[in-house]
Parts: structure tokens; sequence; C-alpha cells
């Protein structure tokens, strides 16, 4: 250990409320999250570990750590779950990783607004147990939910299970404000509105340390799982589309083709042959479904409240899907798009027709500003990079917006353009460029990392 290092991890030791962990094996598994699901990203980032890991316990050591990491210029990148896809909580640069799972309390909820202060480390599937309290719900959940907590969420995913109602995590409304921690020679911990946490929403943690999150709730609602039997895989998208402009609540609406659904646990495949739409909806909307699957001569399957089921459709849908065709063969990767506005079977056609069975149609009904529009999240058999660079051309020459999963920065997996803003809030909060450094494209870290 050089003489510095070991000033630095003294340093470390005197924080109080902080719990540090230097075991090789723990630090390494600490240093991954899903990146896995993309055969790139694997090769990329197998031997990224950091030096240690690091988790605090109260505002205090938070900003102890990240000022003896500006001090010896040290990264450091912040984690709640691990379970993002590219690689997000990932150390390209060594360093420290901050796990922030000691802060998960539920601080404030205002029951005139609905809106619930939260510390980011709390994981969601327990928020919204403490929310039930109160008779509300989170609006938005990745399928990851049990696992996940609300500030990776926040910071490094999109939208998932509520999607259908509630748009994304960056659609105005969702997230109201949050309090960060800075990154300089004397970190403050600062209050951000709804328009100042834009920049630090969905910016991989790589211009502010998240320490709670003001979000807007929806009311607590008993959701039905509903499952709809097609025959033919373009029925499912039209009845989809009926069903997403009915006047009824949604929380979920998927469509897995018909080889998708043979590759699910066996609770759900031995119930179920041929292409499914999978539906949760309030009580009052199933008589409109059943009448829409009438006109569409198809039969329904309603298997009951979704929270009291042993398995509920939750478990297969968004990412969940890409998880459970992997856990068949290693060999399945995905991409992750919005489908071209009224166009969508035409798109599909096109794919089925030149790609074949190699891509496989998992499709997410979502609302886009306010429209209800459908997303993909296809599932594709692994044959290298030139093929998906080929898959991913003819998705953007047809029309589609991808959110690439296949890349480690925030651009490429999100807008696919520099956010001047998330850039500005970096220049101001973390002028070392030492917050999960490598992820924002905006940010030139060549000199200071000697890249
Ligand atoms: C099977 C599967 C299904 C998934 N389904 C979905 C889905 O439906 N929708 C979706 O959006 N995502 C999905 N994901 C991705 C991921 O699970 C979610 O985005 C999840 O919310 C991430 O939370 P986490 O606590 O694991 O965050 P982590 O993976 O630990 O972190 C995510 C990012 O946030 C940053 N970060 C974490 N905490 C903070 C903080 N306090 N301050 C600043 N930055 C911070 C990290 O540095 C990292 O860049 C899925 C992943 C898998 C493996």
């Amino acid at each position: 250990m050089t003489s510095n290092k070991k000033k630095f991890i003294d340093k470390l030791r005197n924080v109080k409320n902080l719990e540090i962990i230097e075991s090789k094996s723990d630090v390494k598994r600490l240093s991954k999250d899903f990146y896995n699901y993309s055969p790139i990203l694997t090769e990329k980032l197998e031997g990224c570990v950091a030096d240690l890991v690091v988790r605090p316990s109260d505002h205090n050591a938070v900003k102890k750590v990240a000022e003896i990491c500006w001090e010896f210029s040290i990264a450091l990148t912040l984690r709640g779950s691990g379970t993002g896809n590219y690689g997000q909580a990932v150390p390209l640069f060594k360093g420290v990783v901050m796990q922030m799972s000691n802060f998960n309390k539920l601080e404030e909820f205002d029951p005139e607004t609905g809106f619930v202060k939260v510390q980011s480390g709390c994981v969601m599937g327990e928020l919204n147990k403490e929310l039930e309290k109160y008779g509300r719900e989170l609006r938005l959940l990745p399928s990851t939910w049990k696992t996940a907590t609300i500030g990776g969420f926040v910071a490094g995913g999109s939208g998932g299970i509520g999607s259908i109602r509630w748009g994304f995590l960056r659609d105005p409304g969702n997230l109201i404000g949050l309090e960060a921690v800075t990154m300089n020679e004397k970190p403050a911990l600062l209050t951000f509105d709804a328009e100042e946490s834009e920049p630090l929403n969905h910016a991989y943690g790589t211009n502010g340390i998240i320490t709670s999150l003001l979000l807007a709730t929806d009311i607590k609602r008993k959701w039905y799982s509903i499952v709809i039997h097609c025959i033919e895989f373009e029925k499912t998208v039209e009845i989809l589309k009926t069903l997403t402009s009915a006047a009824v609540d949604l929380k979920l609406g998927a469509i897995l083709e018909e080889e998708i659904v043979e590759q699910m646990p066996t609770w759900f495949k031995s119930k179920f042959r041929g292409h499914k739409i999978l539906i949760q909806s309030t009580l009052g909307g199933i008589h409109t479904i059943e009448l829409i699957c009438k006109k569409f001569k198809v039969e329904s399957s309603l298997l009951g409240e979704e929270e009291k089921l042993v398995n509920g459709i939750s478990e297969v849908v968004w990412n969940h899907t890409t998880l459970h065709m992997r856990s068949k063969d290693k060999n399945w990767t995905y991409l992750q798009m919005l489908l071209p506005v009224n166009n969508e079977l035409e798109f599909i056609n096109f794919f089925k027709k030149k790609w074949e069975k190699k891509i496989l149609w998992h499709i997410e009904a979502v609302s886009q500003q306010g429209s209800p529009r459908l997303a993909a999240l296809p599932v594709l058999k692994w044959n290298g990079e030139e093929e998906l660079n080929e898959i991913i051309e003819d998705c953007k020459k047809l029309g589609a917006f991808i959110f690439n999963p296949h890349v480690l920065t925030v651009e490429g997996g999100g807008l696919g353009v520099v956010d001047a803003d998330q850039v500005k809030a970096k220049l101001k909060f973390d002028p070392k460029g030492l917050l999960n450094p490598g992820k924002l494209e905006g940010w030139s870290i060549k000199e200071q990392f000697n890249i």
C-alpha cells in the first residue's frame, strides 16, 4: 500500500458512522451490477473493481467521505442495490464505492399532496409497505422493486410498472425535489426543487450524492391481473392499443410473444400457451376489458388480485422477461425502444421477415408526454456486435427511438445527446469530476484519468 493510500484509508477509518468494507470478495461483488445482460459491457467491465466500499449511516459521514475523496482526488461511485443493467454502479477508475443502504427511512408524508420524502437507499418494496399505511403507493416501479432502492431508480432507472399511466421518471410531476451532498472541498447538503432536480435525475450519480427524494405518489388501489390469450400475434398489438385508449385504470399492459411465454417460469408457462397480453387493472375495469376481448374474439383469464397471488405477473414483465430468458440460455440479450407511433405492426413485421426468430417480441404499453405509446424490450440471440448494430440501425431507420442497453454512458443509454444542464450541474457540484467518472459523455476525463 502506498503511503498516500494508507493516509486516505486512515482518514476514512476516523469517520464516525461509516462502515468500511475491504474484503476482496465483498468489494468485488459490490463493484458489479447486472451489466452481464450485455456481452459488450461484460467484456468492457470485467476487471473494474473498487479499492474499497463504504456504507455511511448519516449525512455527516457522507460529507466526510466526499471531503476525503476530494482531498486525495479519488473517484467515488454511488450504489443502491446494484441492480442496474448498464454498469451504472461499476467504478471504472477504482476508488470508493459508497453504498447508500443505511439511508433507508421514510422521512415525511404529506397527506394533502401525497408527496413522500424518503431517503435514497430505501428499498422500493419496503417503501410501498410504509406508504400503504397512508393509503398510497409509488407511481412507478421497476420490476426489481423488491430489492432495488428508490435513489438507484431515480439516478439510474427510467420507468416500469405504472409507466402506462405515469410515463417515465423524468416526466414532470414525478420527482418533486431532492437533497444531495456536493463533491468539493467543503461538501454541503443542498435542497433542490423540481426544476433544480432535473439534471440529477437519471445522471447515474455523476453530479451529486442524493440523500433523499421528494416524490409524488398515487392512491393505493387493488390491482387485478388478467391474461389475454391470442392465436395471432398481430391481434395482440391491436388489442393492447384498444385497451390503452379505453376509459379504464391500468397499471400494466404487456405483450409476450409465444416463444417468450415458453421460456417463462413453470407456474406461468404451464398455465398458458400462445401469445399473451398481460394486464393489471382495477376491479372496475375488468368488465370493459372482457368486453373488448369479446369484440376481438379472444379469451381472457382473471388471475386475481396481484398482491395476493403466490406468483404475480409483475414477475414476468419489464426486464424480468429478459431475466427469465437468460436463466434458460445466457446467449439471450435485449434492446429497449419506443416503437414508431401508429406504425408498430409494420415495424415488427419487417423484423419478423428479416430477422425471423432471432428477435422475439416483448412489448410494454407506456405513456409518453401524456399519450399512449408502445415501448419494446425485444430479446435477441447474441451473434456479435456487428449484427447487433445492424439490428439497431434497422430500428432507427424504421422510426424507433433506441435506449441502448449496451453502452456505459448516461447519454448512450438515454436521449443519445449531451444534456447541457447535467454537465453544468457537474461543473457546479463535482468540479473535479470525481463522481462516477467515465459515465457522462459531456464531461471529458481524458487528462484527469490519463486515458
Ligand atoms: C431483472 C431486471 C429488471 C429490471 N427492470 C427495470 C425496470 O422495469 N425499469 C427500470 O427503470 N429499471 C429496471 N432495471 C434496472 C434497475 O433494477 C433499476 O433501475 C433499479 O431501480 C436500480 O436501483 P438500484 O438500487 O439497484 O441502483 P444501482 O444499480 O445501485 O444504481 C443505479 C445508478 O444510480 C446511481 N445511484 C445509486 N444511488 C445513488 C444516490 N444515492 N445518489 C446518486 N446516484 C445514485 C448509481 O451510481 C448508478 O449509476 C432492471 C434490472 C434488472 C436486473
